[in-house]
């Protein structure tokens, strides 16, 4: 099922995630859905909250060297826990939450992620460039951060001042 996905400013996006106690038929169509809307979307990661639901779960799909995504190279991540990060990467990131905008943000240049997967097994990956980006960034969303509050101050004024605008066309469009 196709799930509606939160956008910026929804103040939803600003709450805390609760971690899963239950790894039940519930989470695992929780997280069937959420790859099924994250596909068509065109993403490659969409967090819990995003959906609308606040608790730690997440799904990155940044897929094989082409770039093909499929289930072999999803990574369904729930109540994650970074053991180890170390130097820093700059690029361009985008968030299903605020579409359509791109930026360039400084992350951690590789980190270690504990997490477990849809039965509760518990899992520890080493990531670097795009893969260790995706961690950072879904992992800020169930913390209630979205990619835009780390930008510098400059690009940040320039989101603020872009994202108006286009509210208010959004508005006018609806009107008129
Ligand atoms: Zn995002």
């Amino acid at each position: 099922m196709i799930l509606d996905i939160v956008t910026y400013p929804n103040p939803i996006l600003k709450k805390i995630s609760k971690p899963v106690e239950r790894f039940d038929k519930e989470l695992h169509k929780l997280l069937d859905d959420m790859y099924e809307t994250m596909l068509k979307a065109e993403g490659v990661g969409l967090a819990g909250i995003q959906v609308g639901v606040d608790r730690r779960v997440l799904i990155i799909d940044i897929g094989d060297k082409e770039g093909k995504q499929s289930p072999q190279t999803r990574i369904e991540v729930i109540n994650p826990e970074f053991l180890e990060w170390e130097g820093t990467q700059r690029g361009k990131e985008g968030c299903l939450s605020i579409p359509e905008y791109y930026d360039e943000v400084e992350r951690y240049g590789r980190v270690k992620v504990k997490f477990f997967d849809r039965y509760g097994k518990e899992h520890i990956v080493d990531a670097d460039g795009l893969l260790a980006v995706a961690f950072q960034h879904e992992t800020d969303h169930l913390d209630g951060k979205l990619f835009v509050e780390r930008l510098d101050y400059i690009r940040r004024k320039k989101f603020e001042k872009e994202w108006k605008k286009r509210l208010k066309n959004q508005k006018k469009q609806k009107k008129g």
